[in-house]
C-alpha cells in the first residue's frame, strides 16, 4: 500500500542569490520533514555577478556565469524548490507572483519567510535580464560597445567600477580609459593600504584616475551607445569620451516589505532593519526574517556576509519550527571584518584578508595568482550540484 506523504508547510525565501544559497545549503543538510524551502527569484539562473566586470569586456565564458537552479535540492521536491517568478506583493502569510508556476499558480503560502531581495545597481554590475540567454546577450552588448569605444569613462569607483576599468585597460591597452570617482580615495571601509595598492595597480595599467570630483548626470543617465559625448563634472571638468559606463547608485529592493511593514524600513536609506535574531524590526511579524545586501547592517555588502546571515535566519526559523520560543533564538554575531579581493585583470589583485589571523592587505603576488577567467564560477555550480562541463554549461 502506498501511503501519502504528510502535507508540508513552506519556508519562502524571496531572492535566490547569496543569502538564499547559504540558507539552502544548510537546509539541504538538515531539512525538516514538516517544511520545505521555496526560493523565488525573478531570474531563472543564479547570477555569478563576481565575474560580470570581466565578462562585460572579455568573451568566451558568459554561459558559465548563469548557473541553473534545477538541482539545488538534488531533485528532492519535498526538501525544496526554486520558482522562477517575480514576487509582486507580500502578505502576512503568502506572496503573490507575476506569473503562474506549476503546482502553485500565482500564490505561495508560507509559515516563515526570509526576505533576501538584495539591491539594484546599474549594469554591468548586475543585469536586469531574467533569463540566461538575455543575460549573455546583455554582457555581449557591453563587450561590443567597449570594443568599439576609444575613450571609455567608468563613472563610480566602488569595487565594480575599479574592476571594470582595470579589465578594459588590460584587454585594450590602446584605449584611453578614465575612472572617475567622487571620493578622494577608494573603498573607505577597508584599510588605507587597499586604496593605495589599488591606485598604484590602476596607474600601472594606465587607467586615468580622477578622484574627488562628481559627474553631472544627464536626466536619462548615459545610454549604452558609442558616440562622442562630453562628460561634465561639478568640479568644472569636461571629459571627452565616446562611452560612459555607470557604476554608481545602489538601491535596496525593499519595496515589497515596505508595503507590508513600513516600520521595518529605515526611512533614510530604505534598507531593512532587523533584530539580532534576523527577524524584521516589527513585532507584528515574528515569522518574517531578512538577510543579505537588503539589510540596514554594519556588515560589508558581500556575498560572504549575505550567506552567513541567510544561515543565521534559517537556523532561527528551524528553532521556532522545532518548538523553540523567542528566547531560544540565537543572535547573529557578525565577524564584523571587512574582507575583499579586488580582481584587477588577469594577474593583478588586491586582497584584504584575515586568512592567516590578523587583518592584512595582500597584493598581486599573493592575491593575483591563478585566478580563472570565470572568477571561480565553478564554485557556484558546485553549490547547485551541477557539473560545469560541456554537457551542462548551456543549461
Ligand atoms: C559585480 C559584482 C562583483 C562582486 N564581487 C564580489 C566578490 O568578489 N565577493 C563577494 O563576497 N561579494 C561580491 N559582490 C557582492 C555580492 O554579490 C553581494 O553581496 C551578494 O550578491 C548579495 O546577495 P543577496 O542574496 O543579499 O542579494 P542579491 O545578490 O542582490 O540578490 C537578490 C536576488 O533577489 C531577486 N529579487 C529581488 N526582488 C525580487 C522579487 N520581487 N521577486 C523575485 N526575486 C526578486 C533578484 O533577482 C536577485 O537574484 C559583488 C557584487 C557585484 C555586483
Amino acid at each position: 500500500m502506498v501511503t501519502a506523504s504528510p502535507p508540508q508547510k513552506n519556508i519562502v525565501i524571496i531572492g535566490g542569490s547569496c543569502a538564499a544559497m547559504g540558507a539552502a545549503l544548510t537546509w539541504g543538510e538538515k531539512a525538516l520533514e514538516s517544511h520545505r524551502l521555496i526560493i523565488i527569484d525573478v531570474k531563472s539562473h543564479f547570477n555569478h555577478v563576481f565575474a560580470f566586470p570581466r565578462a562585460a569586456v572579455k568573451s568566451g565564458f558568459e554561459r558559465e556565469l548563469f548557473v541553473p537552479y534545477h538541482n539545488l535540492f538534488g531533485g528532492d521536491d519535498r526538501k525544496g524548490k526554486v520558482l522562477h517568478a517575480r514576487v509582486t506583493k507580500l502578505f502576512e502569510h503568502h506572496v503573490e507572483l507575476d506569473r503562474e508556476v506549476p503546482e502553485f499558480g500565482t500564490k505561495v503560502e508560507f509559515d516563515y519567510l526570509i526576505y533576501g531581495a538584495g539591491t539594484k545597481i546599474p549594469a554591468p554590475g548586475r543585469l536586469a535580464a531574467e533569463t540566461k540567454a538575455a543575460g549573455i546577450d546583455t554582457l555581449k552588448k557591453y563587450q561590443k560597445a567597449i570594443e568599439e569605444a576609444e575613450r571609455p569613462v567608468v563613472i563610480g569607483a566602488g569595487a565594480v567600477g575599479i574592476e571594470l576599468a582595470a579589465e578594459i585597460k588590460e584587454h585594450y591597452p590602446e584605449k584611453h580609459v578614465t575612472l572617475l570617482h567622487s571620493r578622494s580615495g577608494y573603498l573607505p571601509r577597508f584599510k588605507k593600504s587597499v586604496d593605495v595598492m589599488t591606485y598604484n595597480i590602476l596607474k600601472k595599467h594606465g587607467v586615468k584616475q580622477i578622484l574627488g570630483d562628481r559627474v553631472i548626470l544627464p536626466e536619462q543617465g548615459f545610454p549604452l551607445e558609442v558616440k562622442p559625448i562630453e562628460i561634465h563634472t561639478r568640479g568644472g571638468r569636461v571629459i571627452q569620451s565616446d562611452l560612459a559606463i555607470m557604476c554608481i547608485g545602489m538601491t535596496p529592493n525593499s519595496q515589497l516589505l515596505a508595503e507590508l511593514s513600513p516600520k521595518s524600513i529605515n526611512s533614510d536609506n530604505k534598507f531593512v532593519k532587523v533584530k539580532p535574531t534576523m527577524q524584521i524590526q516589527d513585532d507584528q511579524y515574528p515569522h518574517i526574517f531578512a538577510a543579505g545586501d537588503v539589510l540596514d547592517h554594519t556588515d560589508v555588502k558581500t556575498g560572504h556576509f549575505a550567506w552567513v546571515q541567510g544561515i543565521a535566519a534559517l537556523n532561527n526559523i528551524m528553532t521556532l519550527i522545532n518548538g523553540g520560543s523567542q528566547e531560544d533564538l540565537r543572535p547573529y554575531v557578525s565577524y564584523d571584518v571587512a574582507l575583499i579581493r579586488l580582481i584587477l585583470g588577469n594577474k593583478e589583485a588586491v586582497m584584504q584578508t584575515n586568512m592567516l589571523g590578523p587583518l592584512v592587505t595582500a597584493g598581486s603576488w599573493i592575491a593575483g595568482r591563478n585566478i580563472p577567467d570565470n572568477i571561480y564560477a565553478a564554485r557556484a555550480w558546485a553549490w547547485v550540484r551541477t557539473p560545469l562541463d560541456e554537457e551542462h554549461a548551456d543549461l
